[in-house]
């Protein structure tokens, strides 16, 4: 049974190779017999890199090369990288959509790499809920009736179904649109019926891969205020992927940075901009829009009582967000910096977190 301390999700040492006989050749090579509980490398890199190497030159394709994360109850949990770097395989295996070659997938504590078939068309009706790019809304039904269609499959009757599709369609703002067909709606609106669709059932757990990558930069940013405001009313624990590092950071709590089948680091959004582990993390992170016009006093919150470190850098109300975070990063801490005005009184604070989302907000322009 789960219990409260439980992850809503851990992945331990998750492995997806594709190609003839590719679990039986990855047993072989991790040198873990077959028959006996999946094993993982205990994220050790060289060993994970040889045996990624045979089973290329055996013609094989590893996806995802030893994965390992936890969501918590309640978290934002972000995949940020390149396409192809193995974000939708890690979600497929996760969900179940895919079997994974090696590892283990606990959700709510929970083991579903064992469990039955019935057992996991009951968890992916009840407690997960997914939201695809391109999910194929119903075209000759309803946006009432494609958001009801779950509860259709699982046999609820015609009343309860339009209340509870009535509810969800109100949660993403498409009251007065539940008798529109997905043809009289613009793409926004039809990815919020995928994102109606996928919470009738009120998971607990919900998997999102890059749902709003094909939308234009100003509806793509309206909708993720909205499943931002989604997220404070019903605290889902949410995998969402992106390749959009903007996106990463205004949403997530944590985000995990993927190459090339791997999670190359894991942090808040202020942990990586501010200590990227390697190059390919800063580059990421030199990708943020800056900020260059929006000004630390623009987002600056009151002191209300925090304590700030003494002698450390401070920060000036007219300094841009992009200025800001330099003198965080030479502050090398995750701690708050004051904001004084020129007669050296604190007029208010900023911390990381706060100016890493700012920035992740911000346009050149747009500040
Ligand atoms: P992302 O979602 O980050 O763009 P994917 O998880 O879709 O990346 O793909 C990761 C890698 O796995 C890619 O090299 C892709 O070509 C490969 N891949 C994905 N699915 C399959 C499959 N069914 N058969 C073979 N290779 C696949
Ligand atoms: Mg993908």
């Amino acid at each position: 049974m789960a219990t409260a301390d439980e992850p809503a999700i851990r992945a331990e040492g998750l492995w997806m190779v594709f190609g003839e006989d590719a679990k039986r050749r990855l047993a072989t090579e991790l040198g873990t017999a077959q028959g006996t509980a999946p094993g993982t490398t205990q994220n050790d890199g060289n060993r994970r890199d040889a045996v990624t190497e045979t089973l290329r030159g055996a013609g094989l394709i590893p996806a995802v090369r030893d994965v390992s994360f936890d969501v918590g109850r309640g978290e934002l949990f972000v995949i940020m990288g390149l396409s192809g770097s193995g974000k939708s395989t890690v979600i497929r295996c996760v969900s179940r959509l895919l079997e994974p070659s090696s590892g283990r997938v606990a959700i709510q504590g929970e083991d579903i790499l064992s469990a039955k078939n019935r057992r996991l068309i009951e968890l992916r009706r009840s407690r997960i809920g997914m939201v695809f790019q391109h999910f194929g809304l119903f075209p000759h039904m309803t946006v009432a009736d494609n958001v009801a269609f779950p509860l259709r499959v699982q046999g609820t009757r015609s009343g309860e179904r339009r209340s509870r599709a009535e509810d969800v369609i109100r949660l993403v703002g498409l009251e007065g649109r539940e008798d529109s067909y997905p043809r009289e709606l613009s793409g926004g609106q039809r990815q919020r019926v995928g994102i109606a669709r996928s919470l009738v059932m009120n998971p607990d757990i919900w998997f999102l891969d890059e749902p709003f990558s094909a939308l234009d930069p100003l509806i793509r940013r309206q909708l993720q205020d909205e499943f931002l405001s989604l997220q404070a009313e019903l605290n889902k624990s949410i995998v969402f992927i992106t390749h959009d590092i903007a996106e990463a950071l205004k949403l997530a709590d944590r985000i995990a940075i993927m190459r090339d089948g791997v999670i190359v680091q894991v942090g808040t959004p202020a942990e990586i901009v501010l200590n990227p582990v390697d190059a390919y993390v800063a580059e990421f992170a030199s990708e943020v829009p800056k900020g260059r016009l929006m000004k630390v006093e623009a987002m600056m919150r009151p002191m209300n009582g925090a304590a700030l470190p003494e002698g450390g850098p401070v920060l000036a109300p007219a300094m841009s967000l992009e200025d800001a975070l330099t003198r965080f990063v030479s502050s090398a801490g995750a701690a708050p910096l004051a904001v004084q005005d020129g007669d050296g009184k604190t007029v208010g604070v900023v911390t990381p977190e706060a100016l890493v989302k700012a920035m992740g907000e911000a346009r050149d322009g747009a500040g």
